[in-house]
């Protein structure tokens, strides 16, 4: 019998009835279950957020920092049983799956912080206007299956930090990391402040239309933050959404090939490409064209894809059956169309365990499927650009805006490039750094909103607004 992993309501670990399978994407191997939520579970556990914000909302900045530091030592010292389930039910290489624990830790440590002071917008010889930030109540968190733990613990600390409380509901795909930290706050969080719920795609628009919930942080996919955002207008509840990206690197001829080669791959195949800041489209000056592309084949040639629990493994399998089968189907397209392949395409990608080949594509078209859509995969076409101007103009040719990244040996060129795209976050000889103190959001269709930072915590309280007129003419 596998482990079977409960929810947390209410301060207590519980069942619901019905169990959900999870599969090991190395060996498509049931490796756990999780309840299965229905609209009277949701209810439950909102019911518990609902009457632990009223104390909640009233406690100290203090009091809501020494949770999330207590959070963030459970995380870190049970982080060797941690990474390996994470790695099991993800499929991310044990080295990336240990840096999605530690980084949960440190997230939660840097986060606890943060504090939005009240500001002072007037203060005149006839008045005192001040601003407060009160919190927005009961938090609805939906996270997707590529970094489950780090996302939802990106929603429940800011969360508390402000005052909220929250029910979270993990991927149905990866919700075993999550429960099993649930598991480990359970007493050190008071009693309804976190709730963790666990079920099917169908669980999603019942939060998001739920009466009682008062605000949605939402990480996943475009089109379902359309949907939550559609969803969530019948009674205006705030929100945040973190969507998908179709990241662009740029290297300039001034960038050293061998150098830039290690780097540039990895920013493509971190969790086997399954990363929404991603280079997903990489524009190589064509000076440099041909000496950088065999770099990153040959570089690609020594790195390992397999089972992620395996030493010496670079690149894990796709999370999940559909997403492999679309990755699957963008490659299938790039090779009917006749596109080249450096290196992946070519491979039979049957057997057990969702494994996809190392794919790097050699100049395709712009309007290629496997340029203009996410691929969220191992796969990186590389494409050749002649002047600045064009290739910014073609960086930003996208309906997404998440990120991107300038590589050059000329520092000032690449942030005056960096300052032309039209995305969230640019990076400059650097790859999906993230400050828990800088915002992080998508422009366009990569987001709403912002998480990270006060900006980040902002979006979980109302502004309020106290003015006193200082010649009190009714005293
Ligand atoms: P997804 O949108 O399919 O699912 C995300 C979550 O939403 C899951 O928990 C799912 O159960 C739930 N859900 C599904 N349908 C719903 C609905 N109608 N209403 C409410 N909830 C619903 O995304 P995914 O496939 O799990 O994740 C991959 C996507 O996430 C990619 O597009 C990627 O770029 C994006 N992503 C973005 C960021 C970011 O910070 N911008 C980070 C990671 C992933």
């Amino acid at each position: 019998m596998v482990t079977q992993y409960k929810n947390l309501i209410n301060g207590e670990m519980v069942e619901t009835g019905e169990w959900l399978d999870v599969v090991n994407p190395a060996n498509e191997e049931v490796i756990g279950q999780v309840p299965s939520c229905d609209a009277d579970d949701l209810d439950r556990a909102v019911a518990a957020a609902r009457a632990a914000f009223k104390t909640w909302k009233n406690t100290s900045h203090e009091e809501r920092q020494a949770a999330c530091m207590a959070i963030s030592a459970a995380i870190k010292e049970n982080a060797d049983e941690l990474y390996r389930l994470l790695t099991s039910e993800q499929g991310k290489p044990h080295a990336q799956a240990k840096g999605e624990i530690f980084g949960a830790a440190g997230i939660s440590k840097a986060q606890s912080t943060l504090k939005l002071e009240d500001v002072i917008s007037e203060d005149s010889d006839t008045r005192l206007s001040r601003t407060r930030r009160v919190p927005v109540g009961v938090v609805g968190g939906i996270v997707p299956w590529n970094f489950p733990l780090m996302m939802a613990i990106q929603k429940i600390v800011p969360a508390l930090m402000s005052g909220c409380t929250i029910v979270l509901k993990p991927s149905p795909f990866t919700p075993l990391t999550t429960l099993r930290v649930a598991e480990l706050i359970a007493d050190k969080v008071p009693a309804g402040t976190v709730n963790i719920i666990t079920g099917e795609d169908a669980l999603g628009p019942m939060i998001t239309g739920h009466p009682d919930i008062d605000k949605i942080t939402f990480t996943g996919s475009t089109e379902t933050g359309k949907k939550i955002m559609e969803g969530a207008s019948s009674d205006l509840k705030r929100i945040t959404l973190e969507l998908g990206g179709n990241d662009a690197s740029i290297v300039l001829p001034d960038a050293d090939p061998k150098k830039v080669a290690e780097q540039l791959f990895w920013s493509s195949f971190q969790n086997a490409g399954q990363v929404c800041i991603a280079a997903k489209r990489v524009y190589i000056h064509e000076d440099i064209y041909d000496e950088l592309s065999a770099a990153l084949a040959e570089y690609a040639a020594q790195v390992k894809v397999g089972d992620g629990s395996q030493q010496g493994t670079g690149v894990g399998p796709i999370q999940n059956k559909k997403q492999y089968e679309r990755v699957l189907e963008l490659i299938e397209d790039a090779k009917d169309n006749g596109y080249k392949f450096l290196t992946g395409g070519d491979k039979d990608p049957s057997g057990t365990g969702y494994y996809v080949p190392i794919t790097i594509l050699d100049n395709p078209p712009e309007d290629a499927r496997i340029v203009a859509e996410e691929q969220f995969g191992p796969v990186m076409p590389l494409m050749k650009f002649s002047s600045e101007e064009e290739v910014i103009e073609r960086a930003n040719n996208s309906e997404y805006g998440l990120a991107g990244a300038v590589w050059t040996a000329d520092t000032d060129k690449g942030v005056e490039i960096a300052e032309r795209l039209e995305t969230g976050t640019v990076w400059v000889n650097e790859f999906m750094h993230l400050s828990p103190f800088a915002p992080f959001g998508g422009h366009k269709q990569s987001g709403f909103g912002a998480e990270y930072g006060l900006d980040g915590m902002k979006e979980f309280t109302y502004p309020q607004v106290i003015t006193i007129k200082k010649d009190n003419v009714v005293a």
